[in-house]
């Protein structure tokens, strides 16, 4: 592009009066001082719209152009490789797992550089339509392990470093896969392997077969798994209508709770998204808060606040990084949710009831009245 025309698109980006950017995600970048005008993007509808969690599309639009999200999660990645270095190694070989993770993660790395690099152009004929593919997605999930499936489209606010070209297409299927129950109980423990990076290895392992498969049915995509994870797994959990956003800054389902690991796969074909869904979960958590109380790290916040335009508990991630890894796994906030230890049916029913949480009527009241609020302010 001539720099005549790339200064005239660049002005008419920074002279738009609408902030809110509408659909068209508008990446800053410092290097060149500039704006630059990004593809339509699709999943803001989504989040700016959901049902449970409150969002100022403003300050979120805002706050994603100047300031993308980090992709490891903590503010610098110096912090990441530290602790990493220092903390996670030594707890991975005081649990005899080093070589396990290690590997595996590594493996995980490497495939999706390898689907990048070879297989991302390379697919097969179409055997199936769109309206096909989307079931046979979710069976093939099935078989892989993935008790969680559900599509939305991508919310490109929620890619760490703003690498748009790290998950291309707009269509993303989440998967969800359970972890360990008996490992999570146990956790933080010397003993055993970790029910957290078992899982991130399994599901890994699990996302770059079922990207093949997708491949194979004739449909470019792109998996992404943690440790290599540019997109940001919890919002779009909660957009495919999988999970609520809770206390402890994770996903909750009504299946497991806390207790599962994601992965995403962008694809190339348009399916249709499945709504966001409320499944009374958030507001178990105002009433709940037992997974801030007895975080041990002091990492997440007992009131909500708006951060970057999304009105929530705010985790500390350095603080709770620097914890997890010096003791063990911790994942205390994840063993004590009562939806993990009793099931969302139990919880709900008992909750819907009188207000009970954990043997404890708490009153009915605040939990109509907290709805009732919700109601009246996305009406208004
Ligand atoms: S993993 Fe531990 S330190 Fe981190 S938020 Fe949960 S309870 Fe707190
Ligand atoms: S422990 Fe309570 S507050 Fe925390 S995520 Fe579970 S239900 Fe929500």
């Amino acid at each position: 592009m001539s720099a005549e025309k790339q200064q005239k698109k660049t002005r008419s980006a920074l002279d738009r009066p609408d902030l809110s950017g509408e659909t068209r995600m508008r990446r800053y970048l410092p290097w060149r001082q500039e704006i630059e005008l990004r593809p339509p993007n699709r999943g803001k509808a989504i989040i700016d719209n959901l049902p449970t969690v409150a969002v100022d599309p403003r300050a979120l639009d805002i706050a994603s152009e100047i300031e993308p999200l980090t992709v490891e999660g903590v503010p610098f990645f110096a912090d990441f490789r530290a602790t990493m270095w220092r903390l996670a190694i030594p707890m991975w070989r005081r649990h005899g797992q080093f070589w396990r993770y290690f590997t595996g993660i590594r493996a995980g790395a490497t495939g999706m550089q390898k689907q990048e690099r070879e297989n991302r152009f390379r697919v097969g004929r179409r055997q199936v339509g769109p309206s096909e593919l989307k079931e046979a997605i979710r069976s093939y999930a099935r078989a892989l392990g993935f008790a969680l499936c559900g599509f939305t489209f991508v919310d490109r606010r929620f890619i760490g470093a703003g690498d748009d070209s790290a998950f291309p297409y707009d269509t993303a299927v989440v998967l969800g896969m359970e972890m360990d129950r008996e490992l999570v109980d146990k956790t933080p423990s010397l003993e055993g392997p970790q029910p957290d990076f078992e899982t991130y290895v399994a599901a890994g392992k699990a996302a770059l077969e079922l990207a093949q498969h997708i491949r194979s049915l004739g449909y470019r995509c792109v998996a992404r798994v943690a440790f290599d994870m540019p997109v940001k797994f919890v919002p779009h959990a909660v957009a495919a209508g999988l999970a609520e956003l809770g206390a402890n800054g994770m996903a909750i389902t009504p299946q497991f709770g806390p207790r599962q690991r994601w992965a995403m796969i962008s694809v190339d074909a348009e399916l249709e998204p499945d709504e966001p869904a409320d499944f009374g979960i958030s507001d178990y958590c105002e009433d709940c808060l037992l997974c801030v109380r007895c975080c041990p790290g002091r990492a997440l916040s007992e009131e909500k606040m708006w951060w970057r335009g999304v009105y929530k508990h705010k985790l500390d991630p350095v603080r709770c990084w620097s914890y997890f890894s010096r003791f063990d796994g911790c994942m205390i906030c994840v063993k004590v949710c009562p939806i993990h230890r009793f099931g969302y049916e139990a919880c709900m029913e008992a909750y819907r009831r009188d207000g009970t949480i954990l043997g404890r009527p708490k009153g009915i009241d605040r939990f109509l009245a907290r709805r009732a609020a919700r109601a009246k302010h996305q009406t208004s």
